[in-house]
């Protein structure tokens, strides 16, 4: 049962993978959860699964349409009475080589990742103000730091929402919100399993130090962390969940062999 005063969070993507685990990872600290998601039939079956309608409400919507997000947020002020925090996670990967990649993937692939989370915040921001302050996390990447092939829509996308990380945490900061960003490394979620093939596995395996993915639980950690009032002074920051694989800038193969081989 819900606390009268518990607080509020809207997480984007919330129907699965590291959206619904932060979700989870809310409701067991007590606060009550928006999970907003564009899949209806997914969503519904987690609502399901969750089994808390005193403490949930599903928001069906696409974070690109600014129209039906700035109603989304208006449809959970006006349940909930209240907003504490937003979770930008919703996320789309179109992995392509750079001359096949159309200028509908392009655009689309913008439109979620970069134009969501500033819809999402522009709409929120006004409602976390008037809640006394709070705080916005935006999921971006290992993608968002480092280059790699394939990933020219998806790479921009994170990149461009990491430098808006910092500009919504320099201007929020007057309205008492912090704005940082949580870079996941790999993780086993459906994303992962869809764009990773084995041998993409197994070389994430060989280059990330800690020689594993990521836990969806472990992202939510560190999501629920920068919401709490446990890093009140942090904004306008980056931290990467990654295992140590942002750390590996000369990472090679040849000087990993005592690994390896022993
Ligand atoms: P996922 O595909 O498992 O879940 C994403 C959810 O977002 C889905 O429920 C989907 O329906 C929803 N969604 C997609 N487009 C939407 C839209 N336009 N509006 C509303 N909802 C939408 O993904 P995940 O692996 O849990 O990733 C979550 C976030 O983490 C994404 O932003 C992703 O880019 C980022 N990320 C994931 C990994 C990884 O390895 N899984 C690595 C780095 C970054």
């Amino acid at each position: 049962m819900a606390a009268e005063n518990a607080k509020v969070v809207l997480v984007t993507g919330a129907a699965r993978g590291i959206g619904l685990a932060t979700a989870q990872k809310f409701l067991a600290e007590g606060w009550n959860v928006a999970l907003l998601d564009i899949d209806d039939e997914n969503l519904h079956r987690t609502m399901v699964a969750l089994a808390l309608p005193e403490r949930t409400l599903a928001l069906s919507c696409d974070v690109a349409e600014a129209d039906g997000v700035s109603q989304a947020v208006t449809r959970s002020a006006a349940h909930f009475g209240r907003l504490d925090a937003l979770v930008n996670n919703a996320g789309i990967a179109i992995f392509k080589p750079l001359l096949e990649t159309t200028p509908e993937d392009w655009a689309r692939t913008l439109a979620v990742n970069l134009t969501g989370p500033f819809l999402c915040t522009q709409a929120a921001a006004p409602l976390i103000r008037d809640s006394g302050g709070g705080s916005i996390v935006n999921i971006t990447s290992i993608s968002s730091l480092r280059a790699s092939t394939l990933r020219v829509a998806y790479g921009t996308s994170k990149a461009g929402l990491a430098h808006l990380t910092r500009q919504q945490a320099v201007e929020l900061a007057a309205l008492g919100i912090r704005v940082n960003a949580v870079a996941p490394g790999p993780v086993e979620t459906a994303m992962a399993k869809a764009v990773h093939t084995p041998e993409i596995r197994a070389d994430y395996h060989d280059t990330i130090p800690l020689n594993r993915y990521g836990l969806e639980e472990e992202l939510a950690e560190t999501i629920f962390f920068l919401c709490s009032d446990r890093a009140s002074y942090i904004t306008g920051q980056m931290i990467s969940v990654d295992g140590g694989f942002e750390a590996t800038g000369i990472g090679l193969p040849t000087m990993r062999g005592a690994r390896r081989n022993g």
